[in-house]
C-alpha cells in the first residue's frame, strides 16, 4: 500500500483503474445469490470468491452499491461489548480492519484512535465494570478511567464537578477506530468484481422460490434466477424479505439519525460517547465533526430528517463540549435500522433450507462487516453454522438463550 501511494504520488498523469464492472444481463443461475449489495453482502461476495473459490455469484440490490446504511453510518469501529460472545465476534472483526486495506490493496482509511464511552451514574459505572473485566479477559485492552484520566484523553470535554450531567468516569477502548464506511463496501465489491462476482443494481428481490422447504432461487424485477444458497443481508428490510421467504423475524424497524457540522481545526482525536446523554462525537480527517445518537422513539420506515432529534441531539452535545454551540451544521440523515429485542445480530440458519440470514444489524452493524462477511461465506461454503456464529442463531428467541448488548449498544454504535 505505502510503495503504491509513492508511485501513485510520482506519477505525472494518473489512469484510473476500472474498479466496478457491471454486467447487464443475469444469468439464468448462480452458485450463490446475495440479496443486498451493502457492505454485508460484498463482504460475503468477496470472500466466497477470494478465499472459498465459489465465483458464481451474484449480489442483486434493489438501489445502488452500497447506496443503504453501508453510505449512512457514523463508521465506528469498536468491540467493547458486554457478553463474551459479542466480545468475540467484534474482536475478529476489528483484527480484520487492521488489515484490510492491505489484503482488499484499497484505501479504507482506518485509524485505531480509541473509544471513550462517559458514564454519568453508578448504574452506568457498573456495567462498564463489567464490560471493563469481559474485555480485559478476552484480550480487548479495555480499562476503567477516573476523571483525571479522561480529563488527560480529552481536555476539551466540559467535565465541572457540579454538571447537571455529572462525568463520574469512563470506559476507554483504545482499538476503537473508525474507516471510511464507502471504501469498506467499493474495497469488497472491486476485489470480488475482480474473481467474476456480478453485482446487479436497480434489481429488487420481489419473491423467493422455493421447493418444499428449501430456497431454489429468487424473483427479481429483472426475471427470474434459480440458485444453491441464497443470503439475505439487507439491514432495515429484513422482515420484509424474510416475509417474501414466507416467515416472521423478531425485529422491530426504527429510522436512526446522524449529522455532521463544517470542518473544524482538528482538535478531537479519540471518539467520545455517552450512552446517558444519547450523543457521540468523532472528527473526520477533513476536519468535521460527526455526531450520532438514540433512535427515533417510533417505528417507521423513512429515511428524513427530523427536527426533534437534531435539537436533543445538538443539546446533549453541546452538554460535553459547550464551545461548539457557534458551529454550524452542514448535513443531516437517517437509515432504517431493524433492531431486535436483545440488540444483537441474526446470522445464520432460517426456516428455510438453504436461505442464510444475515439481519438484525440495527444501529451497529458496519463494524462488524469484515467478519461477518467472513463468517457468512464460510457457512454457505460449508453449509454449516461455525462456532463463533452459532450463539447468533435465529433460535435463541426460542430458547431464550438471548445475547444481550442493551448496555453496550445504545448511543455508542
Ligand atoms: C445513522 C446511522 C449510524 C450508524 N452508525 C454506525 C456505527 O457508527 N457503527 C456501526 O457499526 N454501525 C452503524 N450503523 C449501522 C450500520 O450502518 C448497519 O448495520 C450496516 O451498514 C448494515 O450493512 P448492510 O450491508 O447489512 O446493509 P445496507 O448497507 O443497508 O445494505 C442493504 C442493501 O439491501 C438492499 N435491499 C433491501 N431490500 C432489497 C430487495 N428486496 N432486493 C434487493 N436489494 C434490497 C438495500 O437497497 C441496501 O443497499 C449506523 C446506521 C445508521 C443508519
Amino acid at each position: 500500500m505505502v510503495l503504491r501511494l509513492l508511485k501513485y504520488g510520482l506519477r505525472s498523469h494518473y489512469v484510473p483503474r476500472p474498479d466496478f464492472r457491471f454486467p447487464t444481463e443475469l444469468k439464468p443461475s448462480y452458485d450463490v445469490v446475495i440479496i443486498g449489495a451493502g457492505g454485508h453482502g460484498l463482504g460475503a461476495a468477496y470472500y466466497l470468491s477470494n478465499h472459498w473459490g465459489i465465483r458464481n455469484v451474484c449480489v442483486l440490490d434493489k438501489g445502488y452499491l452500497a447506496g443503504g446504511n453501508t453510505a449512512r453510518n457514523t463508521a465506528v469501529i469498536r468491540s467493547n461489548y458486554i457478553t463474551p460472545e459479542s466480545v468475540r465476534f467484534y474482536k475478529e472483526s476489528v483484527g480484520l480492519f487492521q488489515t484490510l486495506s492491505e489484503e482488499l490493496d484499497y484505501n479504507l482509511m482506518y485509524t485505531q484512535r480509541g473509544q471513550l464511552t462517559l458514564a454519568h451514574s453508578d448504574a452506568t459505572m457498573r456495567t462498564f465494570r463489567m464490560r471493563a473485566e469481559v474485555g480485559k479477559h478476552l484480550g480487548t485492552g479495555i480499562e476503567m478511567v477516573d476523571r483525571k484520566q479522561i480529563a488527560e484523553i480529552v481536555p476539551q470535554l466540559h467535565m465541572p464537578e457540579d454538571h447537571r450531567y455529572p462525568i463520574l468516569g469512563g470506559l476507554w477502548h483504545p482499538d476503537g477506530g473508525t474507516g471510511r464506511h464507502d471504501s469498506v463496501a467499493w474495497g469488497f465489491a472491486a476485489r470480488a468484481m475482480d474473481k467474476g462476482v456480478e453485482v446487479h443494481q436497480r434489481t429488487e428481490v420481489t419473491g423467493i422460490i422455493k421447493e418444499g422447504d428449501r430456497c431454489v432461487g429468487v424473483e427479481t424485477t429483472k426475471g427470474r434466477i434459480r440458485c444453491g444458497n441464497v443470503i439475505q443481508a439487507v439491514a432495515g428490510m429484513s422482515s420484509v424479505v424474510a416475509k417474501l421467504a414466507g416467515f416472521r423475524l423478531p425485529i422491530r424497524t426504527y429510522p436512526l439519525q446522524a449529522m455532521v457540522t463544517q470542518p473544524l481545526k482538528p482538535f478531537l482525536g479519540p471518539l467520545v460517547s455517552s450512552s446517558g446523554l444519547h450523543a457521540y462525537v468523532s472528527q473526520t480527517s477533513r476536519g468535521e465533526l460527526v455526531i450520532g445518537g438514540g433512535s427515533d422513539p417510533y417505528e417507521l420506515y423513512s429515511t428524513r430528517s427530523t427536527l426533534d432529534l437534531k435539537e436533543s441531539l445538538i443539546g446533549h452535545t453541546l452538554e460535553l463540549f459547550p464551545f461548539l454551540a457557534g458551529v454550524r451544521l452542514l448535513r443531516q440523515w437517517a437509515g432504517i435500522t431493524d433492531m431486535t429485542p436483545d440488540y444483537s445480530p441474526i446470522m445464520g440458519e432460517s426456516p428455510v433450507r438453504n436461505y442464510w440470514l444475515d439481519a438484525g444489524w440495527g444501529t451497529w452493524g458496519f463494524k462488524a462487516t469484515p467478519v461477518c462477511g467472513k463468517r457468512m461465506a464460510e457457512t454457505v461454503a460449508n453449509e454449516k453454522v461455525p462456532d463463533i456464529l452459532e450463539p447468533f442463531a435465529l433460535k435463541r428467541f426460542k430458547t431464550f438463550d438471548l445475547v444481550n448488548e442493551m448496555g453496550a449498544t445504545a448511543a455508542s454504535h
